[in-house]
């Protein structure tokens, strides 16, 4: 999608840390870490939130999310982390492109759940 920031992150118009990268799966760092772990799991094909996931996105879905650890534990969360996706403006969602947040150490801000409801 052209003016999805994720998008253009996927296509390396936008530069990220990365952090784990396949066919279809990108992990890369917050620009804006809420915590001193913070990373976004994105699928490469545009999808704007849970709400719009279909039952043709199942083993895109169960992939992405079986990689969050492998991906923690690269990041050396061995104690544990948090997941959060917001899904929609009263979910406290600003980028309409799915993607869950690991979250690990110390939390320093958490914006977008003053957002829920
Ligand atoms: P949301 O509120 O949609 O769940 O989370 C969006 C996240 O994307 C926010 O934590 C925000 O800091 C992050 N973000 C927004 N724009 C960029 C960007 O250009 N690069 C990176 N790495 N993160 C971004
Ligand atoms: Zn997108």
């Amino acid at each position: 999608m052209s003016n999805c920031i994720f998008c253009s992150i996927i296509k390396g118009d936008i530069p990220s840390n990365k952090v784990y990268e396949d066919d279809d799966i990108l992990a890369f760092h917050d620009i804006q870490p809420a915590a001193d772990v913070h990373v976004l799991v994105i699928p490469k094909k545009h999808i704007a939130s849970l709400n719009e996931l279909d039952s043709s996105d199942e083993k895109l879905i169960a992939k992405l999310t079986l990689h969050i650890p492998k991906i923690a534990k690269t990041l050396g969360l061995d104690a544990g982390y948090k997941t959060l996706i917001n899904t929609g403006k009263g979910g406290g969602q600003q980028v309409f492109h799915l993607h869950y947040h690991i979250i690990g150490g110390k939390i320093h801000a958490l914006e977008s759940l003053k957002h829920i409801g």
